[in-house]
């Protein structure tokens, strides 16, 4: 099963770079979320080979496939390595 990005403020497209949101008009974090979330442009379609944990590396599902533009369901972000 794939890692899926949060729905949570981080991610939304309403977050403004003050923290603040754009829909409520309060501050907010990566601890919360609501029934106006939207997920980022750039974050949907940066979900690709390029930016997979595994890219390359020994537990890529694919590694014959693998290329940027391509994804499969065990996609894993980079930015869980740490
Ligand atoms: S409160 Fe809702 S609309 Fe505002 S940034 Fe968070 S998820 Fe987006
Ligand atoms: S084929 Fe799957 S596991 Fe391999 S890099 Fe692409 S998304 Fe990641």
């Amino acid at each position: 099963m794939a890692i899926r990005l949060g729905n949570n403020c981080e991610n939304c497209d309403n977050l403004m770079s003050n923290n603040m949101c754009k829909e409520h008009g309060v501050m907010v974090g990566s601890n919360y979320t609501c029934d106006k979330f939207e997920m980022k442009a750039n974050l949907i379609t940066d979900r690709d080979c390029n930016t997979c944990l595994r890219y390359e590396k020994e537990d890529c599902a694919n590694p014959t496939k693998a290329a940027p533009g391509m994804m499969c369901s065990v996609w894993a972000p980079l930015s869980a390595r740490a």
